[in-house]
């Protein structure tokens, strides 16, 4: 018995799933963002209505299109929370970009609405009050995987604590917006954004503590000329250039 229980041990002992830093050697000491795909697993995300489309496939391709972006240009470390179809709940997203001393955390969703004219994009921050009642109710629709996926949400410690409780985490909050407008303005025509771009709400997988967080909604699923711009590698590119250049030029003001 003695024999087993410490393999046993060490195999508790392991994160979930090690994630991969890369950026390479050349690139050590750089500033590191971690690329959330949203969703995995058997929690699937939102379905296009056609089923031709599940976002948890489709947040992965951009993750990895960011990622691939990221590591051709050179400048910044990137690390994934997820490199293939697994489930990792909310709080274990956040707690691989803490465990990698992540300085950027970008979550990459997509969307969809009743109203199959609803179109484009949006990036969204944290905040004890949302934006609007739509941008509530999309924190609501997110913040159910971790139901999905089988997660006991009982079995999870309530965060009584206000989420502007503090002058880091307001200092955060403020890095998180910078962030998210640059999303917007350093990503070309080529990719549409909503007439609001910019959100805010109580978002589970951005409570970061501390590393400043943004959730980037990359379109609709339920909109045809969303899901086939989502559905080319072109429109991924599209997206994962823009989302680059906000990362470096975000990491590059909080490096000086
Ligand atoms: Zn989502």
């Amino acid at each position: 018995m003695r024999r087993l229980l410490l393999p046993v041990l060490i195999l508790l002992a392991l994160p979930a799933a090690a994630q991969k830093v890369e950026g390479g050697r050349r690139t050590a000491g750089r500033p590191l963002v971690v690329i959330d795909a949203g969703h995995g697993g058997r929690d699937p995300g939102t379905l296009a209505p056609n089923g031709n489309a599940r976002e948890k496939d489709v947040t992965l391709k951009v993750a990895r299109a960011i990622r691939d972006a990221l590591v051709k240009s050179g400048r910044v470390r990137v690390a994934l929370t997820r490199d293939d179809d697994r489930f990792v709940a909310l709080g274990e997203r956040v707690r691989i970009a803490r465990r990698l001393r992540a300085d950027l955390f970008l979550s990459i969703h997509a969307d969809s609405a009743p109203n199959r004219a609803a179109r484009g994009a949006s990036v969204y921050i944290l905040s004890d009050i949302a934006s609007d009642a739509q941008a509530a109710r999309l924190a609501a629709k997110e913040n159910s995987a971790d139901r999905a996926g089988g997660v006991d949400l009982r079995a999870q410690p309530a965060d009584v604590r206000s989420i502007l409780a503090d002058l880091a985490q307001r200092e955060t909050m403020n890095e998180s917006a910078a962030f998210a407008r640059l999303v917007t303005l350093e990503t070309d025509k080529s990719v549409r954004f909503r007439t609001v771009a910019r959100r805010s709400a109580n978002f589970a997988v951005l409570r970061s503590g501390g590393i400043p967080a943004v959730l980037y909604e990359t379109g609709y699923l339920s909109n045809a000329d969303d899901a086939a711009f989502l559905a080319t590698a072109a429109g991924r590119r599209a997206i994962a250039d823009g989302a680059r250049k906000a990362i470096e030029t975000q990491l590059a003001r909080a490096a000086r």
